[in-house]
């Protein structure tokens, strides 16, 4: 059944990777959807062009500067968008009482308060944005349920997963009869290569994903496995799973999105082209199906499915996001900034590549978490995870 009138959307990060992809599904379906918020940080003119074709009712910028510009360029055009700038903008148009369904894809840690806000205010909220509720964790989850939002996640593996699980799974693998989640990874652009070659590689080749196109930020992060161990973390709190129920399967072709092992011997498993409109548009649709856009996959052309276990010898990232998980509390959050800031001096040349997670260790061991089960304790210890991340910098960065 079509609803009677479209369901009005914020989009958080409208101008990435997730964001355009959100957007080109949006598009496909005007009965279905409306734009009522587009979010950027920096991306001016992106942003203004797609307030010109999606007509929003308002649109978010990260600077008052910005947000001028954008208002006089968007008078020239006679768009009717207001402009509006800052955090406290982006929680106001993730929580609005016009908005049925907020797109959580900004990258990072800036996420997590417009998240946080679209599930306090009872949202259908499709989670892209992984590094809030790595950060949050049992925070989240909590507010989720008391207040009724709906939570989907985009992540594909994840999205993957929540497909081959039956409606009502909160409450433990165990009550739904699931062993294990098996959770799919490319391998990333550098699959098969040695410690000792991967020291020079450059932040163009780690851009440069063979099966996905993606921001920058979590780019690097499959190329060092940190998005597998950071999905891993994810895993855990959207299905109520331990670290030891999740086995990280490297599967180069990415058609196999992930799987859940049933304790009767069955495994199922979603599949598709890797394209992330796919997971949009289950989220946008749920519990109904539209057209994503996607093409049929074509199995003959894929001809084979390859699995082989990951290198952690190699690509330490993944051990140390199932300690951090292990250890619990604010472990992931101080984790998740100093990966934040490890992959930006990576990405700027301060950082080679195995001191990602070099530094992302060090921060681990120096910090002791604590409880994280406040909101303001979680962004003390992003914050803390970043100034010991700086710190450490110093000594395993270049200059
Ligand atoms: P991206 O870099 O392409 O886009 C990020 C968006 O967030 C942009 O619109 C940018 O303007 C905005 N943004 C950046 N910093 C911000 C800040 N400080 N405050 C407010 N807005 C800010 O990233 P992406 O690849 O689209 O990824 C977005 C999120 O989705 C990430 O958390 C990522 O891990 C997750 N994700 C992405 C993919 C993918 O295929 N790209 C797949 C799974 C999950
Ligand atoms: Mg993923």
């Amino acid at each position: 059944s079509i609803a009677t009138r479209p369901q009005r959307v914020t989009v958080l990060g409208a101008t990435g990777s997730i964001g355009t992809s959100t957007l080109d599904v949006i598009a496909r379906h005007p009965e279905r959807y409306q734009v009522h918020a587009l979010t950027a940080q920096r991306s001016k003119e992106a942003l203004l062009a797609l307030c010109q074709t999606h007509l929003p009712a308002q649109a978010v910028i990260g600077s008052e500067a910005d947000a001028a510009w954008l208002r006089e360029r968007l008078a020239a055009a006679r768009v009717n968008t207001e402009v509006r700038a800052g955090e406290a903008s982006l929680v106001e148009v993730a929580q609005a009482s016009e908005v049925e369904v907020v797109m959580a894809a900004i990258v990072g840690a800036a996420g997590l308060m417009p998240t946080l806000a679209a599930v306090r205010a009872g949202k259908r909220v499709l989670l892209a944005n992984k590094e809030a509720l790595v950060m949050s964790g049992g925070l989240f989850m909590d507010a989720v349920a008391r207040h009724g939002a709906v939570l989907l996640p985009i992540d594909s593996e994840h999205n993957a997963i929540y497909q081959c699980l039956p409606p009502e799974h909160r409450g433990g693998l165990d009550r739904i009869g699931v062993s294990q989640l098996l959770l799919t990874a490319s391998g990333g652009p550098f699959l098969g290569w040695s410690a000792d070659a991967l020291a020079g590689v450059t932040p163009d080749q780690a851009c440069a994903h063979p099966n996905w196109s993606m921001g920058r930020k979590i780019s690097v992060d499959s190329a060092t496995l940190m998005n597998k161990g950071l999905e891993l973390i994810e895993a855990c709190w959207l299905f109520d799973a331990g670290p030891e129920q999740i086995q990280v399967v490297v599967h180069p072709q990415s058609v196999i999105h992930s799987m859940a092992a049933y304790r009767d011997g069955s495994v199922l498993a979603q599949l598709g082209n890797p394209d992330m409109r796919t997971p949009i548009a289950y989220g946008l649709s749920w519990p109904e199906r539209v057209d994503a856009g996607v093409a049929p996959l074509d199995l003959f052309q894929v001809a084979r499915l390859d699995f082989q276990a990951p290198d952690e010898a190699a690509f330490p990232c993944l051990r140390l996001a199932r300690e951090a998980m292990a250890v619990g509390g604010s472990a992931p959050a101080l984790l998740n900034a100093a990966n934040e800031v490890a992959v930006e001096a990576f990405l700027e040349g301060r950082l080679s590549f195995p001191g990602i997670a070099e530094l992302n260790e060090a921060v681990l061991s120096a910090c002791a978490p604590s409880a994280a089960d406040e909101l303001e304790g979680i962004l003390a210890e992003d914050d803390r995870g970043r100034r010991a991340a700086r710190h450490h910098l110093e000594r395993y960065g270049r200059e």
